[in-house]
């Protein structure tokens, strides 16, 4: 019997044929969609929630050439945006150096820009406790390393947005609203101070968060970033976004036949980083 998975990608690649990701495509011109990776590793290696980099260069290809990719800036506004086209931007959490050694000479190479949600603690050395899961799972060590202060220059460097992902990853649901604004605050006053610039963008770890935290934090955001899948309007401040693992993925995902499909079946729950 044909695996789940082998269903859901046989069920995108009609759709592909049938012509309704275009369809829906064209519906969504000058909305925001905002797709999330956490890992880009040499082709042959294995991680989990990772692409490899043959995958990476592939997907971001077909964005260059079917959507309007836009950038962010330091303070956390959007650029290059369009309203005749469908806007994506491409991001990353947790601030895994594979991310700068392999997407961002791919991003670079086609004139693309991407935000980069790092751990403030980490660019000071501290491991934050989710790295167990990877090791358990057999990740490579060296496919582990977070950026420190240097790398994130790099990406500064290569016009590139940091933002925060937090402290050090901590559970946000388990925050009263006092400990997540203070959390998401000095994390961002941290990378602030370390890399010599604005930070105006937020990410939840794991998307986690109390709906009263919100409205607080963006008094100290100008944007902030879930993991509830969705279609942005230009103006929203709190930014759905959607993860992706391959370029059958990354298609159905930024047309949004992901989010219809998902309608259908269980509400998206998720389990990394
Ligand atoms: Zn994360």
């Amino acid at each position: 019997m044909p695996s789940r998975q082998t269903l859901k990608y046989s069920f995108f690649t009609a759709a592909e044929t049938l012509g309704l990701q275009r369809l829906l495509l064209n519906n969504a011109t000058g909305r925001v969609r905002v797709v999330l990776f956490h890992s880009v590793i040499p082709d042959g290696e294995t991680m989990p929630n990772a692409v490899t980099v043959s995958e990476f260069h592939q997907q971001m290809t077909w964005l260059a050439q079917n959507t309007n990719v836009v950038g962010l800036t330091q303070e956390g506004h959007w650029r290059g945006l369009r309203d005749d086209a469908l806007n994506v931007h491409v991001s990353f959490d947790d601030g895994f150096v594979n991310t700068l050694t392999h997407a961002v000479p791919v991003l670079r190479a086609l004139g693309l820009t991407a935000s980069f949600f790092l751990l403030a603690e980490a660019l000071r050395g501290r491991r934050p406790a989710f790295l167990e899961t990877y090791q358990r799972r057999g990740t490579r060590k060296q496919l582990l390393s977070l950026m420190k202060p240097e790398h994130a220059r790099e990406l500064l460097h290569a016009g590139m947005c940091v933002g925060s992902h937090s402290q050090i990853h901590c559970d946000f649901r388990a925050y009263s609203t006092a400990q997540a604004v203070d959390d998401a605050k000095r994390s961002r006053d941290t990378i602030e101070e370390a890399l010599g610039c604005r930070v105006g963008a937020f990410a939840f770890p794991w998307g986690f968060f109390s709906p009263p935290q919100l409205a607080p934090l963006l008094a100290h955001y100008e944007r902030l970033f879930l993991t509830a899948h969705g279609l942005n309007t230009s103006a929203d401040r709190v930014c759905c976004r959607n993860e992706v693992e391959s370029l059958t993925h990354l298609k159905a995902t930024v047309s949004g036949l992901v989010d219809v499909k998902s309608l259908a079946s269980s509400r998206y729950a998720p389990t990394f980083p």
